[in-house]
């Protein structure tokens, strides 16, 4: 084992996003890093048709610029999206930006891209080795051992690192060899909703079809369609619904007339022909939400990304909060001059309960985005933030902006949007107290 302050081992399991961008931070600090990726080298394969996008925020942003990708990534190849473009039933359309005070905006990134262009950072640093179709089978986390199964010949290796990273994503064998430990606890959510992704083609004349700086929502109550702008004017979106919903929608007829009643405008955009080639290629996926403590196993093992906190995917936070786990760790690793102990107990204690916390948001947009971004009273909370956000910008952060366009903790955006919520509750009442005061006091003199 390498001694604190010596230039150590670490060994990367997924090479995915957060696993390719901690390779990056920490062969910056002159450790040896080797990634494990199951998967063969995505750069060698040809893309599969349409790709799915990602919404990068300010905290994965921040992460990148950290290590010079956030120009080619954001400012490059990024598309931005102001707003969300909401699609009513008769083709209407309201757009609610995310930030009309500062005019920030997410970022519509291809997953495919960012990936590759994670890899070949890493790849630039000499201490990086990448090895690909290395799948773990199993390890011994306190010891550093590990065991890989080289899918491409069949054969079991042993590999050791004074610091194993789980970054295997919702699935992570990294994770479920900790729920082994005593004092680990792991809890699985899978929700009642799946998705089928649905692409949107360009037009004739190689334009966006709809706006191209938006997000695009189609909000039905108990299930949506969402689409992403993409750099080549195309959209990739996803129709979220129950279960249930998708064993109702085996045949072609029956989605065209699903798609007929709920989303006629997207039809008419994408085409009976394509819609109906495009949802039955693949089944409908699941979506999980984990949450699990502690992250770390004494000095030699620590989760991040989706092996520590997979959400669902409706505050669009997944991948920013797995960018943010590596750049807080970074900040560690300066704080304690690599000393694993110290860092990896810290990371714990202080990302945990912002993993649990952001699953929760997670889950509760998932409800706003489908159903509560159609009802008036919701409608009214936005305006009555956008009104105080205006008047006073530094003390009424609305939750949204916090989450996506600040680094404060996910506990601190929900503690904020708690006393908001209690100071909009009391006005509302002192409001409508006065109003009856004033209504009330001249009909009782005339009484009198
Ligand atoms: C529909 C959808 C939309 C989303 N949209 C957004 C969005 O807009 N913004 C956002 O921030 N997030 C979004 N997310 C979440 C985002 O995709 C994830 O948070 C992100 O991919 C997590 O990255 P990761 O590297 O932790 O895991 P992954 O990307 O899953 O990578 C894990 C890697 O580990 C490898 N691996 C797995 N098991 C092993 C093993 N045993 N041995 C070796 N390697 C292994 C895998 O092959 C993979 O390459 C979305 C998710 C979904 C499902």
């Amino acid at each position: 084992m390498a001694e604190v302050g010596e230039k150590s081992r670490i060994a990367i399991v997924g090479g995915g996003l957060v696993g390719a961008l901690a390779a990056c931070f920490f062969a910056k600090r002159g450790h040896r890093v080797v990634i494990y990726e199951y998967r063969s080298d995505i750069r060698m394969e040809k893309s599969r048709g349409q790709s799915i996008n990602l919404a990068l925020s300010f905290r994965g942003r921040e992460a990148l610029k950290a290590i010079g990708l956030e120009d080619i990534l954001v400012n490059r190849h990024g598309t931005c999206m102001r707003g969300r473009m909401l699609h009513d039933k008769d083709g209407n359309l309201k757009e609610v930006l995310y930030d009309s005070v500062r005019r920030n905006c997410i970022y519509s990134v291809n997953r495919r891209y960012l990936n590759v262009v994670l890899l070949d950072a890493a790849e630039k640093y000499p201490e990086v080795q990448l090895n690909f179709n290395r799948k773990l089978v199993d390890a011994d986390l306190e010891n550093g051992k590990m065991k890989f199964l080289n899918t491409n010949t069949g054969t079991t290796e042993d590999a050791e690192a004074d610091l194993i990273i789980g970054a295997d994503g919702a699935h992570s064998k990294v994770r479920k060899i900790m729920t082994r430990r005593p004092l680990f606890n792991c809890a699985q959510t899978y929700i009642e909703h799946g998705y089928v992704e649905i692409s949107v083609p360009r037009k004739e004349d190689n334009e966006f079809a709809m706006s191209g700086n938006n997000l695009h929502i189609w909000p039905r109550g108990e299930f949506m369609m969402t689409s992403l702008p993409n750099e080549d004017r195309t959209f990739t979106g996803n129709l979220f619904a129950p279960f249930r919903v998708f064993e109702k929608l085996k045949t072609p007829e029956a989605l065209v007339r699903f798609y007929t009643e709920h989303f006629p405008d997207l039809l008419q955009l994408i085409g009976k022909e394509k819609l109906v080639k495009q949802f039955f290629e693949k089944e409908p996926q699941t979506l999980i939400s984990i949450k699990c403590k502690p992250y770390h196993v004494g000095k030699t093992a620590v989760l991040v990304g989706d092996a520590a906190h997979a959400m669902v995917p409706f505050y669009a936070q997944g991948m920013n909060t797995g960018f943010e786990d590596i750049l807080v760790l970074d900040e560690l690793m300066e704080l304690y001059d690599s000393d694993f102990a110290k860092v990896l107990s810290k990371f714990s204690e202080l990302r945990c309960d912002e993993g649990h916390a952001i699953c929760d948001l997670a889950m509760y947009n998932y409800l706003e985005m489908r159903d509560l971004v159609t009802r008036k009273s919701f409608l009214f909370r936005k305006f009555l933030d956008k009104i105080l956000y205006t008047l006073i910008p530094n003390s009424w952060i609305p939750l949204y902006f916090a989450v996506q366009f600040t680094r404060l903790s996910f506990r601190e955006c929900i503690a904020h949007k708690e006393w908001q919520d209690k100071v909009l509750r009391m006005s509302v009442l002192c409001l409508g107290f006065l109003i009856f005061a004033v209504l009330a006091v001249p009909l009782l003199r005339n009484a009198i």
